[in-house]
C-alpha cells in the first residue's frame, strides 16, 4: 500500500535551534563537533538553524532553543542575549564562561580600565563596543539549562540537549565533589599537603581530573553547598596556604556572589 505512516506525518517539527558565542575560546563549541556520532543522533532530532562556528548566514529570526557560549561582556551582547530570551522557549548557557564568567570574568577585577590601557580612551567603544564587567549569562536572562565545565563535557551537552527535547527530571546537583572522589577511592591531595578545590566545587563531573592525578581547579564552580570557612580550616590543617585557595578559587568564581573580593562593578 502506498502511503506515509500516520505517525511520521503527526510529529511535531523539530524545535530550531540556535548556537551563539559570546566573549570565549570558542572551545565549548568545539567540544560539540567532538559528539561524533551522538552528535549526528542529535542533529536528527533538531533543526539546526544556526552555527557560529560553522555558519556564514546570518541568525535566523525565528528559532526555539538557544544555545549560549561565552560571558556577557559588552552592551551589544547583553542585547543579544535579552533578544535571544525573547525568542527561545529554551535558553542553554554551555561552559564556564556562560555559567560562571569564566575566564573572562578572572579581568573582572578593574576590568572597565583595561582596554583603555590597550586603545586609549577614545578608541575602546569602536574596538570592543560599549563594555561591562564580565557576568555569565545567567546575571542578564533567566537560563533554563546549564552545562559547566571548561570546557563543556561533550556526552554532557549531549545529556542536556537530549533533556531540553524529551524532558528530563534530572536536577543539577548541589553537593561538592569530594563524594565522587571518595566513591572512586581516590587518595585526597590535601593528605599530600597539595591544594585541591574540589571541597567547594560543585559536583558532576565525577571528579574528572583528580581521576586523572591532577586536582581540581574548580571549573564547575562553587557548589552551592561549599563551606568556605571549613575549607579554609582544611586548608590550614594539611598545611596548604590558605591565600592561595582564595586566589585559585577566583579562576572561576569571580562573579559569585559568595566571594566577597576581586569583583569590578561597571
Ligand atoms: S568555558 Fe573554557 S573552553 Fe568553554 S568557551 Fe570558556 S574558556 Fe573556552
Ligand atoms: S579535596 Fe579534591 S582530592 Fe580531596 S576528596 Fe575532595 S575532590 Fe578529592
Ligand atoms: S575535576 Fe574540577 S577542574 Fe576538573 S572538570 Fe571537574 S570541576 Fe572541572
Amino acid at each position: 500500500m502506498e502511503g506515509r505512516c500516520i505517525a511520521c506525518e503527526e510529529r511535531p517539527a523539530p524545535p530550531r535551534v540556535v548556537v551563539v558565542g559570546l566573549a570565549s575560546c570558542f572551545g565549548c563549541q568545539l567540544q560539540v563537533t567532538n559528539a561524533e556520532a551522538h552528535l549526528v543522533d542529535v542533529l536528527g532530532q533538531i533543526d539546526l538553524r544556526y552555527w557560529q562556528l560553522a555558519s556564514s548566514d546570518p541568525m535566523p529570526e525565528d528559532f526555539d532553543v538557544a544555545v549560549i557560549e561565552g560571558a556577557v561582556t559588552t552592551e551589544e551582547s547583553e542585547n543579544l542575549v535579552r533578544a535571544l530570551r525573547e525568542k527561545a522557549s529554551t535558553v542553554v548557557a554551555i561552559g564556564a564562561c556562560a555559567t560562571t564568567a569564566g575566564i573572562p570574568g578572572m579581568a573582572a577585577a578593574g576590568f572597565l580600565s583595561r582596554p583603555v590601557e590597550v586603545y586609549g580612551e577614545g578608541g575602546v567603544p569602536a574596538a570592543c563596543g560599549e563594555m561591562v564587567s564580565p557576568r555569565p549569562v545567567s546575571a542578564v536572562v533567566d537560563v533554563d539549562c546549564e552545562v559547566r565545565c571548561c570546557p563543556i563535557d561533550t556526552m554532557d551537552f549531549v545529556d542536556a540537549l537530549q533533556g531540553v527535547l524529551h524532558g528530563s527530571n534530572k536536577a543539577p546537583r548541589s553537593s561538592t565533589m569530594c563524594g565522587d572522589c571518595k566513591r572512586n577511592e581516590t587518595e585526597c591531595f590535601f593528605a599530600q599537603g597539595r591544594l585541591c578545590l574540589g571541597l567547594v566545587t560543585q559536583a558532576g563531573c565525577g571528579a574528572r581530573c583528580v581521576n586523572l592525578g591532577r586536582p581540581c581547579n574548580g571549573c564547575r564552580g562553587l557548589s552551592p553547598d561549599a563551606n568556605l570557612e571549613s575549607a579554609r580550616q582544611a586548608c590550614g590543617r594539611y598545611g596548604v596556604p590558605v591565600e592561595g585557595f582564595d586566589r585559585a578559587l577566583e579562576m572561576f568564581n569571580q562573579t559569585n556572589p559568595a566571594l566577597e573580593d576581586g569583583r569590578a562593578s561597571r
